[in-house]
């Protein structure tokens, strides 16, 4: 069988075909029509997030965690302190980077199944966190932009950047020489994923046309609720409580029977076209169901009959078909 699976994971997410389209052709990473690509790209990636005249952003090449670094590594001087709430294995990874790179991180931990409070940061931080800006802001090509992995981009208040010079001792993660070189050339500071930038661009205008953040939010919110309700209905209970649960992925208990086994039920759901996810919780079992990108109410409905159909095989469920 060939046609594509729907992939039900937080990135690499389905794409559309005007997206996959975009990268069928080659470019010079120095020349005009690539160049204005790039810039292309950020203005409206700062229209997102309404950052124009304070921020600026700049793209970097690779998944979202060299982002990440590369905004500790710029952002944190050398002799800094980080705090990074805790609740999840993501924020693990943030101290362990921050630490790696000598800066010192203090980790708050919190529970896996709760969100962080303002409170809880502002009680570990002498500072009023009602009136913290954000100064940078982390994201990456292949989320809820719906374009294709590799390149993330950091959001920096421009009065931010402009003190990180020498900050990072990484050269390729250096995101204040990064963002003078792209200032200053239009062109990325070493060679750019070319076909990457183009599949954001031509998902940034799909992103537009369907009415920009709120009708993204809007799809993402109806994919989850069909997802809870369907799988609700098979036995399958979310393991966050509704008030927490973020439109974006959504984290199962695994089925409470001794038959269960994830590579299995993995396997099973991929025969029907769905790609689940794995859990990543440290003490419950758990999977993953995304409810992101090109994807509407008809297929996260079929991934719960894939599930469903899934269970029935597997014997993991007595009821009807
Ligand atoms: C996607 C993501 C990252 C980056 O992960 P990569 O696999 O490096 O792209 C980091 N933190 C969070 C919360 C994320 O969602």
């Amino acid at each position: 069988m060939d046609r594509d699976r729907i992939l039900l994971t937080p990135g690499p997410l389905t794409t559309t075909l005007r997206t996959k389209l975009a990268m069928l052709k080659d470019w010079g990473s120095w020349d005009g029509d690539f160049i204005a690509i790039t810039a292309r790209v950020r203005e409206r990636l700062l229209d997102i997030v309404h950052g124009q005249g304070s921020h600026v952003v700049v793209p970097l090449q690779g998944s979202g965690t060299f982002s990440v670094e590369a905004a500790v590594a710029t952002v944190v001087p050398r002799d800094g302190h980080v705090l990074v709430p805790d609740n999840g294995a993501y924020c693990k990874r943030a101290a362990k980077l921050t630490q790696m790179m000598g800066r010192r991180a203090t980790v708050l931990p919190v529970a896996e199944d709760q969100p962080i409070s303002a409170e809880a940061v502002a009680a570990a931080l002498p500072i009023d966190a009602r009136t913290t800006r954000f100064d940078a802001l982390i994201a990456a090509s292949g989320k809820c932009l719906e374009g294709v992995p590799g390149m993330g981009f950091v959001f920096i208040r421009q009065a931010v950047l402009d003190g990180c010079a020498g900050h990072s001792q990484s050269l390729a993660m250096d995101l204040f020489d990064q963002h003078q070189y792209m200032e200053k050339t239009g062109q990325w500071r070493f060679t750019p994923p070319t076909h990457v930038v183009v599949a954001l661009a031509e998902a940034i205008t799909q992103f537009v046309e369907e009415g920009g953040q709120p009708a993204r939010l809007a799809r993402y919110a109806a994919n989850c609720a069909t997802l809870v309700d369907g799988m609700r209905q098979l036995g399958l209970k979310p393991f966050l409580k509704p008030e927490h649960q973020a439109p974006i992925i959504v984290t199962f208990h695994a089925p409470a029977h001794p038959a269960y086994d994830f590579q299995r039920f993995y396997q099973a759901a991929k025969r029907r076209g769905f790609m689940l996810y794995p859990g990543k919780l440290t003490t419950v079992d758990t999977f993953r169901v995304g409810c992101i990108g090109a994807i509407g109410g008809l297929e996260m409905q079929q991934a719960v009959n894939a599930v469903g159909e899934t269970l029935r095989e597997m014997g993991l469920t007595t009821a009807p078909a």
